[in-house]
């Protein structure tokens, strides 16, 4: 049994929208395929790939801080120090949407297209689309 370690990365791209249907587009940069119209949009956002490649993570072995040196996410990296191996992983990009029931905020998981939350609080069910 291998160890897996991850770290969640710190950065993430904000959210696109797709140039063809104007849904939202799964998280991540370069060629993303909308999963409504199935449209390839070529994502980019300079200052994220800028902070994804510099970005420091302490290794969870040691505590060593790294530098990713790149903007994949996910990405196996080897600590310098203490040569264990971890993977740093995409941020999970979450929106706050607000119950239009008792305006309490919901902190959701984006997902392309239509669907119905239902508020833990005053249990009214309303759809979100993205
Ligand atoms: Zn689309
Ligand atoms: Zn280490
Ligand atoms: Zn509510």
């Amino acid at each position: 049994m291998v160890d897996s370690v991850e770290v969640e990365s710190k950065h993430v791209a904000p959210l696109a929208e797709c140039a063809h249907c104007n849904h939202m587009l799964p998280p991540g940069l370069g060629e993303i395929q909308c999963e409504i119209c199935e449209a390839v949009c070529k994502v980019s956002h300079q200052p994220t790939v800028d902070a994804l490649i510099e970005e420091s993570v302490p290794c969870p072995h040691c505590n060593m801080i790294l530098v990713a040196g790149t903007e994949e996410r996910p990405v196996d990296l080897t600590c310098s120090g203490c040569n264990g191996v971890f993977a740093l992983t995409a941020k999970i990009v979450k929106v706050e949407i607000e119950c239009p029931g008792c305006e309490r905020k919901l902190r959701i998981r984006p997902r392309p297209g239509t669907r119905q939350l239902d508020c833990p609080a005053c249990e009214s069910a309303f759809n979100v689309t993205f």
